[in-house]
């Protein structure tokens, strides 16, 4: 069988996909898990809200997009079967939690066995009853340090993985969280390559990235089109592990969106959702002017998602 990302719509053949964003948001409430009404809104809403930031992203050759809000952070798998059904765009869920402060409490109880279980069913039978498949494994660490219950979210992620194939992808600011995580993932049995550093922008030192990547880890920039982040900082990051030769584990994303659940109604139209199409219009010129080629291009925004987030 040929390789397939696991979408909301079901599984598409990586094959024939065009342009892959590894970290957005379309539905998120931050609030955290206990808050009144957390993760609820009216799905058409929604929908209304995101179809131009969709329909933009489709327009700038976006194929599929993957939905990093897991539980405790606004998954909400209605929500994304609507938004799916609205747009050509194909979208992944993911499993996991996200980082100990926003963990819900039936889930703070329980083994790291037993968590892996129900990540594995997600990943292999479907969400929340649905049968739509989660595509990949969502996990965080507080930036302060890994707690005892991130560190047994990374051990479930891990069997998770080893048995389902899924890349983990996980919230890691700074090179020492990194390292760490890194170490608590392949004592546990993880080949790293099925792993991706989400946030590597925060930690400014290339050789920390370096080192990830010879690891086997994907390194993931995605802060592209943030007013916050200085767009030529994040070049550089990707063009010294090109020069390195360790092209083929970059990836690049907006970390943007996003319908904000906490806010009834979500964000005022015309708001603070930023959208996804800056690493088209903005990025991609940028590494070009660098001398970066079209064909490491196609293999940094198509082919490395497309080999990240894939099944075999
Ligand atoms: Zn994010």
């Amino acid at each position: 069988m040929s390789s397939v990302l696991q979408t909301v719509r079901g599984p598409v053949p990586v094959e024939g996909l065009g342009l892959i964003l590894p970290h957005e948001h379309l539905f998120t409430d931050l609030r955290g898990p206990l808050a009144p009404g957390h993760a609820q809104a009216d799905p058409e809403t929604v929908v209304r809200t995101m179809s131009p930031y969709l329909a933009a992203a489709h327009a700038a050759g976006v194929t599929a997009l993957v939905e990093c809000s897991t539980v405790g952070v606004g998954r909400n798998v209605t929500v994304l079967q609507r938004l799916a059904e609205a747009t050509p765009i194909h979208i992944v869920a993911p499993t996991g939690v996200y980082r100990d402060a926003c963990i819900p409490p039936a889930l703070r109880e329980i083994e790291a066995e037993p968590l892996a279980e129900l990540w594995i069913r997600e990943l292999t039978e479907g969400i929340e009853g649905t049968g739509i498949r989660a595509g990949f494994i969502k996990i965080a660490v507080s930036d302060e340090g890994i707690t005892p219950l991130e560190e047994r979210n990374l051990r479930a992620a891990a069997r998770a993985s080893r048995e389902t194939g899924a890349v983990i992808a996980s919230h890691t600011i700074g090179g020492a969280n990194a390292r760490r995580e890194m170490d608590i993932l392949e004592a546990a049995g993880l080949d790293l390559r099925r792993f991706i550093w989400v946030h590597a922008q925060s930690e400014p030192d290339h050789a920390v990235h370096l080192d990830a990547a010879r690891r086997g880890a994907y390194v993931e920039f995605d802060t592209v089109g943030a007013a916050f982040q200085p767009q030529d900082v994040l070049v550089e990051d990707v063009l010294a592990l090109i020069e390195a030769g360790y092209a083929e584990q970059v990836l690049l994303s907006h970390d943007a969106g996003w319908y904000d659940a906490s806010q009834p109604g979500g964000r005022p139209a015309g708001g603070d959702i930023r959208g996804f199409t800056a690493l088209v219009y903005e990025f991609v010129p940028a590494l070009r002017a660098r001398g970066v080629s079209d064909e490491w291009i196609h293999l940094i925004t198509v082919t490395n998602p497309a080999r990240a987030f894939a099944f075999t």
